[in-house]
């Protein structure tokens, strides 16, 4: 299996700093995976390493929550040469939309970017089973929970990562006196 980590590195999908994440919390690190995604051969290398593990469950359709969960969860889907369809908050709350219809019983595989919670994963488990879905697995690339997010299916991922967060007041790197930068900002766009 290919390090994902390292190939994240090397498309500047993560970073080493000192980073203010959109929860106002600092991290030393940080994690955009969209950059990971940018090239369709890795997005696709991604998506059959995630289907080499569901082979056997007779998967009938991967779905993804939207946006995060679209590049790998289609990624998947090529693989197993299955359908892709997909879930999108409507008003707050995760929807199936644009005609997508699921039958019942179908076997379904949610596909996420990066699981931090599960949050996401879990909605859009919901809005599948609403539907008459038989959702039997979720994967993603990324396991940000340290194995703890429960979705309520078996779950696997391809890589576990740590990213610590600390309030203001107890961030090691505020107390070294490390410029803290904003993702998403110009400058930690830029390729180191
Ligand atoms: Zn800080």
């Amino acid at each position: 299996m290919t390090d994902v980590l390292e190939e994240f590195t090397d498309r500047g999908a993560l970073l080493d700093g000192h980073f203010i994440l959109s929860s106002g919390l600092h991290s030393p690190r940080y994690l955009q995976c969209a950059l990971a995604l940018q090239y369709p051969s890795d997005a696709a290398r991604y998506g059959r390493e995630i289907a080499e593990r569901f082979q056997d469950k007779q998967i009938e359709t991967v779905a993804s929550p939207a946006i995060g969960g679209l590049i790998i969860g289609y990624a998947v889907a090529a693989a197993l040469n299955v359908r892709f369809i997909w879930t999108e908050r409507q008003d707050g709350v995760m929807t199936v939309r644009r005609g997508f219809t699921v039958r019942s019983g179908e076997r379904i595989l949610v596909v996420e970017d990066v699981i931090t919670t599960g949050g996401s994963t879990r909605e859009c488990i919901a809005a599948f089973s609403e539907n008459g879905g038989s959702v039997v697995a979720a994967a993603s690339i990324v396991d940000r929970s340290n194995g703890a997010a429960d979705v309520g299916v078996p779950r696997i991922s391809l890589v576990s990562l740590d990213v610590p967060s600390y309030g203001v007041d107890e961030c090691p790197m505020c107390a070294a006196g490390i410029n803290a930068v904003k993702p998403g900002s110009r400058n930690s766009l830029t390729k180191k």
